[in-house]
């Protein structure tokens, strides 16, 4: 019999935050197996070569409407007040035009001047209320001959390019929630969120981490593939005996399964991380380039962390491709359409044969969570594991 009473796969927010409440709140004795060399997930941070705190899997930027969320995390970190803001960059004429991301009143300025803008502007507030987010897919319904030839400049100039480099598909042929998430927005408002608490853990995320896993009823084994050591047949065994207590999966369902009905299509990223001996590389903590370039987006983390270390900087590119599973890939965007959420289906319906397994995460879900998604989930199941 294993002296461990829950089993988590996977040390990112969902097992973390889940980890962390069963010890804490349920007094369990918790296994946490983490195929990577440190805990975190995607959310990892860490010192580079020359010294700048990276996301080494793509910029990770903290909001919440949820206050149970904000206050749990507040238990393990303390807060840098940051409010996100990107431009979209793009060549005009001779050079290049930056306006903000969403596209919003300002924008349309930048883009129009203010004369035309100033009319396009009443219109859209005649039509949909100030300060609404309306989508791309929205605006560009509207009959109106000016708005909508507004809604084809917003497609052409933000969305098109962009979504094509990043899921190889129209906006139009993606899950309408991920446009969604960029609406048109009708105010000048140039936060990327709206949340009302935002910010980066003052001292990164990896240590906030490192406090959440840090209990004497939790064990963390790193470099540990479940697969090693977790089986799934007519019972659930873990290193070859059975193992009746809560498992926490939040790895992908299909590696669960050995892909037996094939893989989930995931996106994957490769990102290019490039150091400057600059105070700043660029305006804003991310810049997207929305109509050429082969990356998606430029962040420059220092802009992010407010880290302040005179003289150097470092930028990371993302370039993102289907995943195909070969290794070193990491699978980092659900595809979601009606097809692969059917053949999810599959892998979830096998999971529940076993009720001790519980799939969580944003891999295991198959969904696009943000990070304060997930720790609301994890808190949730804690709740149902817990008895309330
Ligand atoms: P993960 O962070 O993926 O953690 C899963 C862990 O399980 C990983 O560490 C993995 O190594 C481990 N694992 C998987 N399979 C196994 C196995 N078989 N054995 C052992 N271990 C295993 N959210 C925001 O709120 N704000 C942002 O700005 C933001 N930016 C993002 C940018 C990018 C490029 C990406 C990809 C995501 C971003 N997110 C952002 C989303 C955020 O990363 C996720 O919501 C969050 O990390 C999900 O946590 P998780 O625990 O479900 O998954
Ligand atoms: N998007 C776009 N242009 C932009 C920003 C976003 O077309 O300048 C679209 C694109 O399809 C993207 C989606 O909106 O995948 C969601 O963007 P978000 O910034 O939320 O993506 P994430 O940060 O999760 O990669």
């Amino acid at each position: 019999m294993s002296h461990y009473d829950c089993l988590v796969i996977g040390a990112g927010f969902a097992g973390a935050v889940t980890a962390g409440e069963l010890a804490r709140r349920g007094h369990r004795k918790v296994l946490v197996l983490e195929r990577r060399n440190h805990v975190g997930g995607n959310a990892y941070d860490c010192l580079d070569n020359a010294g700048v705190l990276i996301h080494q899997y793509g910029p990770h930027i903290f909001h919440t409407s949820d206050k149970r969320v904000y206050d749990y995390l507040s238990r393990y970190t303390a807060w840098r007040d940051y409010q996100h803001q990107v431009v979209a960059n793009i060549p005009h004429g001779t050079g290049r035009l930056q306006y903000p991301v969403p596209f919003n009143l300002i924008s349309l300025e930048t883009a129009f001047g203010p004369e035309r803008a100033h009319a396009l502007e009443e219109k859209l507030i005649a039509a949909y209320g100030a300060e609404r987010k309306v989508t791309i897919l929205e605006l560009r319904e509207n009959p109106d001959p000016e708005i909508s030839a507004l809604a084809d400049y917003v497609y052409e100039h933000v969305f098109v390019r962009y979504t094509m480099k990043q899921w190889g598909q129209k906006p139009e042929e993606i899950d309408p929630a991920t446009t969604a998430r960029v609406p048109v927005f009708l105010s000048r408002d140039c936060r990327y969120f709206q949340d009302p608490y935002q910010g980066m853990p003052a001292e990164g995320y990896t240590p906030m981490f490192k406090k959440l896993l840090d209990h004497p009823d939790i064990t963390v084994e790193l470099e540990t593939d479940a697969a090693r050591r977790l089986s799934l047949g007519d019972e659930v065994l873990l290193d070859g005996e059975p193992f009746s207590g809560p498992v926490i999966y939040t790895g992908t369902l299909d590696e669960l399964f050995g892909c037996r009905f094939g893989r989930l299509p995931y996106r994957t990223l490769d990102f290019r991380f490039e150091t400057y001996d600059t105070d700043f590389f660029q305006s804003h903590g991310t810049v997207n380039y929305t109509v050429d370039q082969d990356f998606t987006r430029i962040t420059e983390f220092k802009r992010l962390t407010g880290q302040v270390l005179p003289g150097v900087t470092t930028i990371m590119k993302e370039y993102s491709r289907s995943y195909t599973g070969s290794d070193g890939e990491t699978p980092y965007y659900a595809v979601i359409n009606d097809a692969n959420n059917a053949l999810y289906g599959r892998y979830a319906a096998l999971a529940e044969q076993y009720p001790n397994v519980y799939p969580l995460g944003r891999l295991a879900e198959y969904k696009y969570y943000n990070m304060d998604a997930i720790v609301g989930r994890a808190l949730a199941l804690a709740d149902q594991l817990l008895g309330g």
